[in-house]
């Protein structure tokens, strides 16, 4: 556990908030949740619906700017299949 600020590994419990443990950074006082989303890219319908456009002959760019999902992340998907 680091803080996201400053690194430190010195960290105090701080309570629950929404469900979630808080935590407050005794070095520099920046509080934060304990579950930072891990980076996985995206889930799999936001990937399924962008192919199935692709699919339905968008263009890689138009289901871009559509779905916000970078172009380049789309064709890696087509690749996949
Ligand atoms: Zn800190």
């Amino acid at each position: 556990m680091k803080c996201p600020e400053c690194k430190s590994t010195h960290i105090n419990k701080n309570g629950q908030k929404k469900g979630k443990q808080n935590y407050l950074c005794v070095t520099c006082g920046r509080q934060f949740i304990d579950c930072y989303p891990p980076h996985r890219g995206y889930a799999q319908e936001v990937k399924d619906e962008c192919v199935k456009m692709y699919v339905n002959g968008m263009a890689f760019r138009e289901i871009e700017r559509v779905k916000g999902v970078h172009h380049t992340t789309i064709m890696n998907w087509v690749k996949q299949l």
